[in-house]
């Protein structure tokens, strides 16, 4: 048995069963073995590949959305360019890239990452080398300025909570333990004024989701670019509501059980994105759209047809298959949504309706 398996089986028996998100919070964030503590996990010989890691064109592209943005602002300077986990550091550098000649868009950029995992923030070091790089362990210790930030992948690793419809009120899922095993349960009956609201679109034994930190961190970005200006595009799988279980652990590529091997496995749930728009009020929400649909509005075929021009053979294929893979309904087009922050009073972002 693992270490971290024997924690949580003792602190079960000590305090009870635990809640999903007390449980997500060990298996990831654990100081010694939580998941991103020990592993780099991502990539092709990790356990699962982001968009970013797919293709360049897909960091460049959000590079030149930000760009955009930042110049329909004034183009403020000084500006706060920040990233919620960064990963291996991929998408900064690819947008870093594709905005070195946008003048002054370098000379007025300040870059700050957001990151819990130390064997990340080193890649991110590496992979980030020409550029001064502050790094902090919560988007609450960034300074005050106008703030452009993304956040590809981050909000689904955030630990929620589940509960199921039971009548009128709700029983919160926990996981317990018996015989050494973890195993699911069900908290007792109650009212959950915060799932009031979803009493008239769901039915007896249906399962919604809470997802409180994510929310939280919305808000303080709402705050942020409503106070100082900026802008915050936020990229993953999920919808505009919870509707279902979507917790799920990925290892080397495939889904396993979320309660099998704690802290070897990533886990994450999908993105209820209505929430964190109503959150970060008074901060503007673009209309939630399709990854594939942003992508393709802001011109990723068109650079998919130029980097194709200097390929051949396998490259080629590969290439032709990333953007198929980032941009296509069946693959990441429409499972991935994007939602956009901005100021009330700014311009509309590019690619994205009201
Ligand atoms: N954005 C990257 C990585 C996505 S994986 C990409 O697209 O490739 C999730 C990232 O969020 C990792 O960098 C992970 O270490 C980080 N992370 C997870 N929980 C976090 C938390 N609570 N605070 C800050 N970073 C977190």
């Amino acid at each position: 048995m693992t270490p971290l398996k024997q924690s949580l089986l003792r602190r079960i028996a000590q305090t009870g069963p635990l809640t999903v998100a007390e449980y997500m919070t060990e298996c990831l964030l654990h100081p010694q073995h939580g998941y991103y503590t020990t592993q780099t996990a991502l990539g092709a010989e990790g356990d699962f590949i982001t968009a970013p890691e797919i293709s360049q064109m897909f960091g460049e592209v959000i590079g030149l959305w930000l760009a955009q943005v930042w110049l329909d602002q004034g183009a403020p300077n000084p500006f706060i360019l920040a990233e919620l986990g960064p990963g291996r550091g991929t998408l900064m550098a690819d947008i870093l890239r594709a905005t070195a000649r946008v003048p002054d868009f370098h000379d007025a950029l300040q870059l700050h990452l957001v990151e819990v995992s130390p064997v990340l923030k080193e890649a991110q070091i590496k992979a980030l080398h020409t550029h001064d790089i502050t790094h902090h362990a919560s988007l609450a210790d960034l300074p005050e300025a106008p703030l452009f930030l993304v956040a590809n992948e981050f909000f689904d690793a955030l630990p929620i909570r589940q509960f199921q419809r039971s009548g009128e009120g709700w029983r919160e899922r926990l996981i317990g333990a018996k015989d050494d095993m973890l195993q699911w349960g069900l908290g007792p009956q109650s009212n959950m004024p915060v799932l009031e609201h979803r009493l008239g679109d769901t039915e007896d034994g249906q399962i919604v989701e809470l997802n409180t930190a994510a929310e939280a961190i919305a808000q303080d970005i709402g705050r942020r670019i409503a106070q100082s200006g900026g802008a915050a595009l936020c990229v993953d799988y999920g919808d505009d509501l919870s509707r279902a279980n979507s917790f799920q652990a990925v290892k080397a590529h495939d889904h396993t059980d979320p309660l099998q091997d704690p802290g070897q496995a990533d886990l994450t749930a999908h993105v209820a994105f209505d929430p964190l728009a109503k959150s970060a009020r008074p901060a503007r929400a673009s209309a939630l759209t399709p990854q594939g649909v942003f992508l393709e509005r802001l011109g990723i075929t068109q650079r998919a047809q130029s980097l194709a021009a200097h390929l051949s053979g396998d490259a080629l294929d590969m290439h032709i298959a990333a953007h198929k893979r980032l941009t296509h309904p069946q693959e990441m087009g429409t499972l991935f949504k994007v939602l956009a922050l901005t100021p009330a009073t700014a311009p509309l972002p590019p690619a994205l309706d009201a």
